[in-house]
């Protein structure tokens, strides 16, 4: 009961809320990738303090050693400034004070506090992942410096030793506390290594999502239409299986922009997308082709079912409320062209043009249908 009493206590004190708010402590305005890294050096800064926090105690309760735990303090302050800084908006400055504090405490701890025996001076390998981590593409200047200083200290560490340390170590002790600063070294460069391939994949997924998707409507763009259309007919040209495209076009679109806005046009393309989306199968592919023309494959469909599926979309569509205000809304209607695969249409794009071609007669037509494509409309259009 009293653990449960104590958990929840300092639960609370230490609510993720509270812990957040930290770590976005001058992150506002910010574009989303430095506000990232400035996250990732408030998260650094605090992890810092506690670590160093609890070192103090053992200098102190353990170790009795007022001098040291002093110095301790000193360091604990020094991290928590990088949060002021950051809250204050000096970024760069944040970030550079962060890492000169590490290095001077890497520093004394390496030749006043132990010997170089200990290790501590390995710490200075993380400054090359650490600095590419936390500052931004323009820090050159910081990044620089700091990673210079971080390899001379490295080296001014190891060469000039230590005689008369603070805390005087048995071999096996400093053996073991090289041991654990190799061992945490290792730690941080996989968890640096593991944000930055994250990164890495977070804005590869992004890029894809910008390079396929149509920005208004959220369905394929023509480009993805394309890519997918071609491995499509090439399975089904392999396998021999049914395969049927639909070109929709919408009626008379232009009088919808020029009676209520590009903006209520726009809304009408967005629920017509979605509406398909909502009324097709996800192995179905759906694109926006053109302005205000949507392709969709039908794969493993033959042109019978096809048509029942185009006219249940047709009735969808014009059942769709696009609401104008409160009280207003209008109706769009689309007409479609519809074209199967076979030997005669044997390339994606001859399967466009001939479901372009009965698109053409559906608008003749009157609108508001599907027609399906025969050769006999390519005569038709030659005697026109
Ligand atoms: P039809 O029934 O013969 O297809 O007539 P229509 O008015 O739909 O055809 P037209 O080709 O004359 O007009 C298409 C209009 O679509 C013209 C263009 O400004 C509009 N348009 C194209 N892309 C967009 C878009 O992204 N948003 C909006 N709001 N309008 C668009
Ligand atoms: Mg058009
Ligand atoms: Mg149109």
């Amino acid at each position: 009961m009293y653990f449960n009493l104590v958990r929840n206590y300092v639960l609370d004190k230490l609510s993720m809320k509270r812990l957040k708010q930290l770590m976005l402590l001058g992150t506002q305005d910010m574009v989303k990738s430095n506000a990232e890294k400035l996250k990732i050096t408030n998260l650094v800064a605090l992890v810092t303090c506690v670590i160093a926090s609890l070192y103090t105690s053992y200098f102190y309760f353990v170790l009795g050693q007022n001098k040291l735990t002093l110095l301790n303090i000193g360091f604990v302050f020094s991290y928590g400034i990088t949060l002021y800084l950051s809250a204050k908006g000096f970024v760069c400055a944040a970030k550079s004070w962060f890492l000169s504090v590490l290095m001077v405490h890497i520093f004394i701890l390496t030749l006043v506090v132990f010997t170089p025996a200990a290790g501590f001076h390995f710490y200075y390998l993380l400054l090359p992942p650490g600095v590419l981590l936390l500052f931004e593409d323009k820090d050159n200047l910081a990044k620089n410096t700091l990673m210079f200083t971080g390899v001379v200290l490295f080296f001014i560490c190891d060469l000039l030793g230590n005689s008369s340390p603070l805390i005087a170590l048995t071999a096996d002790a400093e053996k073991a506390l090289f041991l654990s600063t190799i061992f945490v070294v290792m730690v941080e460069v996989y968890f640096i290594m593991l944000i930055f391939s994250r990164a890495i994949a977070r804005n590869e997924a992004r890029l894809q999502e910008l390079a396929t998707l149509d920005v208004l409507t959220g369905v394929k763009n023509r480009r993805s239409f394309i890519e997918l259309g071609e491995a499509l007919i090439a399975r089904t040209q392999r396998y021999q299986r049914p395969l049927t495209l639909l070109l929709f076009d919408v009626d008379h679109f232009k009088r919808i922009n020029d009676t209520h806005g590009h903006l209520i046009g726009d809304k009408a393309l967005k629920i017509i997308a979605q509406t398909l989306e909502k009324n097709l199968r996800s192995s179905d592919t759906i694109a926006r082709y053109g302005g205000e023309e949507f392709v969709v494959l039908l794969p493993e469909t033959k042109s019978g079912e096809a048509i029942k599926l185009a006219n249940h979309l047709i009735d969808k569509i014009q059942q769709v409320n696009i609401n104008i205000d409160q009280d207003t809304s209008i109706h769009c209607t689309v007409s479609i062209g519809l074209a199967e695969f076979n030997e005669a249409t044997p390339s994606l794009m001859a399967l466009v043009h001939c479901a372009d071609i009965a698109l053409y007669q559906a608008k003749k037509l009157g609108r508001n249908q599907v027609v399906t494509y025969t050769d006999r409309f390519e005569d038709s259009i030659k005697t026109c």
